[in-house]
């Protein structure tokens, strides 16, 4: 994927009682049934999915099965069929990846998808988010929920409103309309031991705590409490991560892999910039300039993403290099989920132009841009040579 300064639109798709759907499309007599998957009667686990016709009665995921059989006697009780359920989560992703080519399975049964590219060939937000229930519904035969927005907070936060069978678009007024009411347990980042410190100063919704000033939170929860006071209001930088996107043949690439995950963005700032340098050294020695910039980044459960950048025109600019680097790296899914390696890679390169090269960003960060020097002279001050030898880099193909 292109990571670009546009607007973006993210869907999040959430399939309905999905284990439940699988094991009532494979065996018709169980529609309309309370379904519940998790166990037999008289077992000690708890209900992993159960159908809306158990819902009914009170029954709910997690809920330990001993009680969901007081709730619910006539229950159709079953055993989880993971190797069914998994084929059908690859069904679907093929599916989704038809629409669109960054796709983000979030767990067996729900993923993020960026649709930004999707929109011209099909009209619509809605229109996109119809035509991939319907083609679900018509090769797996189950239902799913789907919610819209300009960030994967707001579109998650939508494909839970209107379930089963959902459709939710949520841009602009509508973000503090429907997320300022809810709960702030609901937030998305804020686990049991945030929601108790928060309950207890008074901050019960999610609009309480947009309205409590962003610094104060990062005092009190640090970096945690700076992207909570943006969720707060709606705002969610996290970008869909694909593995998809597969490297250009010709690029020059260094990577490293920490001996311990790091959840610091400084360190990851400097090993970014580590990478650049050693990666602009073989430019230079070659006379290269680079058209496109790609980061590559490992989070700790052995996810792997490379986003990247084309630039306007091509460079060979250490400064120009690690800024785009550094701004394709995904902060927040960084500090949230730790990061194993990273890597800077440049590809459609080109030999060395003899004019002058004119604006390299389609979309300048401007204050950042000014204090890169500082920047720079910190990263190295802080970390210095030592992490920069350390990075006995591994050359990743050219
Ligand atoms: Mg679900």
């Amino acid at each position: 994927m292109t990571a670009s300064c546009e607007p973006r639109i993210i869907m999040h798709v959430d399939m309905d009682a999905f284990f439940a759907a699988i094991e009532q499309r494979n065996n018709p007599d169980l529609k309309g049934k309370p379904v519940i998957v998790g166990g037999p009667p008289g077992s000690r686990g708890v209900v992993s999915t159960c159908s809306y016709e158990a819902r009914q009665y009170g029954v709910h995921s997690a809920m330990p099965i001993a009680q969901a059989v007081r709730l619910c006697p006539d229950g159709v009780f079953l055993t989880l069929d993971s190797s069914a359920y998994t084929f059908a989560a690859h069904q679907i992703k093929a599916i989704f990846l038809r629409f669109a080519p960054a796709v983000q399975m979030v767990s067996i049964d729900e993923a993020f998808i960026d649709i930004t590219g999707s929109i011209g060939q099909y009209g619509s937000p809605r229109e996109v988010a119809l035509e991939i229930k319907r083609t679900v519904f018509r090769e797996i035969g189950i239902t799913c929920s789907v919610g819209i927005g300009p960030n994967k907070l707001i579109a998650k936060l939508g494909s839970g409103l209107e379930k089963p069978d959902g459709l939710t678009i949520i841009f602009g007024e509508d973000i503090e309309k429907r997320l300022y009411p809810l709960p702030v347990g609901q937030l998305w980042g804020v686990g049991p031991v945030t929601e108790k410190h928060l309950t207890s100063k008074g901050i019960n919704t999610i609009g309480d705590l947009a309205r409590v000033d962003a610094k104060q939170l990062q005092r009190e929860l640090g970096v945690n409490g700076l992207y909570l006071a943006g969720r707060a209001r709606g705002i969610d930088d996290g970008i869909v991560l694909d593995d998809n996107s597969r490297p250009d043949e010709k690029s020059i690439s260094h990577e490293y892999t920490f001996d311990r995950d790091t959840f610091d963005l400084n360190q990851i700032h400097a090993m970014i910039l580590a990478m650049t340098e050693k990666v602009v050294a073989r430019m230079q020695k070659g006379e290269w300039l680079a058209g496109t910039i790609a980061l590559r980044v490992r989070f700790s459960d052995f996810k792997t993403i490379t986003r990247q950048k084309a630039v306007r025109e091509p460079t060979e600019d250490l400064r120009a290099i690690f800024q785009t680097a550094r701004g394709l790296l995904p902060s927040q899914d960084v500090v949230s989920q730790g990061v194993r390696l990273v890597g800077v890679r440049v590809s459609h390169i080109v030999h060395r132009h003899s004019e002058n090269q004119s604006e390299l960003f389609d979309c300048p960060i401007s204050s950042k841009s000014r204090n890169l020097g500082d920047t720079i002279k910190q990263l190295r001050d802080k970390f210095g040579d030592a992490i920069i030898t350390r990075a006995g880099t591994r050359i990743v193909g050219k």
